[in-house]
């Protein structure tokens, strides 16, 4: 029994190991990091409590959906790459997709979910932040600036993770 115990352990530590992998290889090389000069809608989103920050630039197809989505910024791993993983997630998803990705993600970030929903994919590696309030601010802050970029639809907004 203590050794099947111990054995669980050694796994989750390697998983565990195996998310802080992917989490720094998106920092390091962020994915759809870049400029888009036709984006319908920019939005720089600022983390203060941990100095990050978002420039989020979205293009819309015809339906409303996520045609084509970029970002800029700087600041710690855990923001950098929680854009980068959020775009390859909604790029080319529909409206109605993203603000059900975005409901899932901040379930689970924030909320005690056993086990994460198999529709986030690569997302899941963020769900260990949850034990940090301060990171989950930084994991939220693409997100937050995602679904202002949705409700403004054109032009150009400022989010932030501090109450005003
Ligand atoms: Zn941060």
């Amino acid at each position: 029994m203590r050794e099947n115990r111990i054995a669980s352990e050694v796994v989750s530590m390697e998983i565990e190991e195996l998310y802080q992998e992917v989490i720094l290889d998106h920092s390091r090389r962020p994915r759809n990091f870049g400029e888009l000069p036709d984006a319908a809608v920019r939005v720089r989103g600022d983390n203060p409590a941990c100095g990050d920050e978002i420039h989020l630039a979205v293009k819309f197809d015809p339906g409303g959906g996520l045609e084509d989505i970029k970002f800029t910024g700087r600041g710690c791993a855990i923001s950098q790459a929680s854009a980068s993983l959020m775009t390859m997630k909604l790029k080319g998803k529909s409206r109605a997709e993203v603000i059900e990705m975005l409901r899932a993600f901040h379930d689970l970030v924030t909320e005690e979910i056993s086990e994460a929903p198999k529709t986030l994919g690569d997302l899941r590696v963020m769900q260990g932040v949850r034990k940090f309030p301060q990171r989950v601010k930084c994991a939220m802050l693409p997100w937050r600036a995602v679904e202002q970029a949705l409700e403004q639809r054109a032009g150009e907004a400022t989010v932030s993770t501090e109450p005003d």
